[in-house]
């Protein structure tokens, strides 16, 4: 039992995105008295301007396909001119402004859930900005006072900074919310925009270039490389890159947006060989910073890396011993689902609890682009480049009986296993439902499966997760 005198844990948490919120819960759960600072809302920029408007966007954007490719499978939609009574060819038409209204609703709604959730589990919320002032005390900017400023001081034994990122600006592409957007604005437009311009073809650029196109909009993508999707799967990429081409989308490559400013009318984005590419508006897709400036984290003995991350461990330790740092203002990968494991890993180590240090390698993510793109794991060009062993086995989905039943025209299931044992270290699905479909391959990655384990599995006849299945049985190595 506890000495009565002994005082609990004093932990700060900056920030109450996906990484701060976890790590403030679990701290609040290992008995731990969490203080946790906000400037601008629960749920971080993933839940207001982030993952989860995006994501309701691309579901809105799924449903407009679907509804335009019924008639491949024989679904007919029609309407009667009332005057001649024939029938005609009825358009789908999206209410953006509707569309924009549900997203920031349910965007508010689970910001409003996590910020009770968290007072539930006795977490204390301070709203305003927060500044290390040193290695064990945080200075907050409330705007509470009569003057518009005020001043808390919070004393901690650990902190934990989860400031997140914000999109990178370009002087010569300045975003001003009307025509010129960041991802963060776009949730303003009340119309679909008849031509929208997407400078950087990376997830962000993809995601919303592939979701405009699906709700009606004319879409060029601008892409500095000779792919799209740098850096990912290069089959899934070049899939992707034949479906945008297919759906109508122009597709710049090798062509880099030298500066974007408005016209009378919308906007031109002029190229650096000099070509102008006129639209009705523009989305600045490339990339984030880390918000780690000027809150005192060098002072603090928090190393950085040149690009402004926090430097952590694997237990999302900082090189000041009591400070810990999770999310995208980390040197780790900037997802939502790495911010929250990385939360609730400080706050076990800090706490002395059961730790397990995170595994970059094993961590599944999506790219919401139709078809999805889903990755685990080793990557393809990793085992080429001889820095890890394994076998390649790629099954196209046009094999598979219920694709063909859905009419899927796109995809395939690839599996990675290490030559000579057939243990599966990653795979790559790319197929309209491949967020749900990694899953069994993440659990494969994470424990250490064979092929034949996995194979060995039941699957549902027929399902897409057979090809999974069929992969595996394909990789088995004879004795
Ligand atoms: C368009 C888009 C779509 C995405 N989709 C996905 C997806 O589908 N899946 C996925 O896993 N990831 C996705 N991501 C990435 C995901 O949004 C981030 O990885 C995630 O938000 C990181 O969480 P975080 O806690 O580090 O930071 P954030 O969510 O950015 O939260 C940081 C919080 O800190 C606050 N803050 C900053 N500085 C201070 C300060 N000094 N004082 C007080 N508060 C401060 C901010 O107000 C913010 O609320 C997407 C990103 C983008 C841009």
């Amino acid at each position: 039992m506890g000495n009565a005198f002994e005082r609990k844990q004093r932990v700060a948490v900056v920030g109450g995105g996906p990484g701060g919120y976890e790590a403030a819960i679990a701290g609040a759960q290992l008995g731990a008295e969490v203080t946790l600072i906000e400037q601008v809302g629960v749920g971080g920029s993933a839940v207001i301007t982030d993952v989860v408007p995006s994501k309701t966007l691309i579901a809105v954007a799924e449903a407009t396909n679907a509804i335009g490719e019924a008639a491949d499978l024989g679904v007919q939609f029609f309407a009667r001119n009332e005057t001649t009574g024939r029938p005609v060819r009825p358009e789908v038409a999206v209410n953006l402004a509707q569309v924009n209204k549900r997203l920031l609703g349910l965007a508010r709604q689970q910001s409003e859930d996590m910020r009770a959730s968290l007072i539930r589990a006795g977490v204390k919320i301070v709203s305003g900005h927060g500044r290390l002032d040193g290695p064990d005390s945080i200075i907050v900017s409330t705007g509470a006072g009569a003057d518009g400023v005020d001043f808390d001081h919070i004393d901690a034994d650990t902190i934990v900074v989860s400031v997140g990122a914000s999109p990178r600006l370009l002087p010569s592409a300045m975003p001003d919310g009307e025509r010129i957007f960041t991802w963060t604005q776009l949730y303003g437009l009340t119309d679909v925009p008849e031509h929208l311009i997407v400078v950087g073809s990376g997830v962000t650029g993809a995601e919303f270039a592939s979701a405009y196109r699906a709700l009606g909009s004319q879409v060029t993508l601008i892409s500095s490389r000779d792919q799209v999707l740098p850096g990912e799967d290069a089959d899934a990429a070049a899939v992707i890159e034949n479906v945008f081409k297919r759906n109508g989308m122009t597709v710049l490559s090798k062509s880099r947006a030298d500066s974007v400013e408005r016209t009378a009318t919308g906007v031109v984005a002029t190229l650096s060989d000099g070509t102008k590419v006129e639209g009705s508006h523009c989305l600045m897709a490339v990339g984030s910073i880390p918000n780690t400036r000027g809150i005192g984290l060098e002072e603090a003995g928090i190393q950085l890396s040149e690009s402004g991350h926090i430097r952590v461990n694997r237990v999302a330790r900082t090189s000041a011993p009591n400070i810990y740092a999770a999310g995208d203002c980390t040197t780790f990968l900037p997802l939502a689902s790495v911010a929250s494991m990385q939360g609730r890993t400080a706050m076990f180590h800090a706490m002395g609890d059961a730790v397990n240090p995170t595994e970059l390698r094993n961590v599944a993510s999506n790219i919401f682009t139709q078809p999805q793109i889903a990755t685990v794991g080793w990557t393809q060009r990793q085992i080429e480049e001889g820095i890890a062993q394994g076998d390649i086995y790629k099954l196209p989905l046009s094999s598979n009986p219920r694709a063909k039943m859905m009419g899927i025209k796109d995809g395939f299931v690839k599996l990675f296993a290490r030559t000579g044992s057939g243990t599966v270290i990653g795979g790559v699905v790319v197929a309209p439902n491949a967020s749900e479909l990694i899953f069994p391959i993440a659990l494969a990655v994470e424990h250490r499966l064979t092929v034949d384990q996995v194979s060995r599995a039941f699957t549902v006849y027929p399902s897409l997760s057979g090809s999974i299945s069929d992969a595996a049985r394909a990789m088995h190595i004879v004795l």
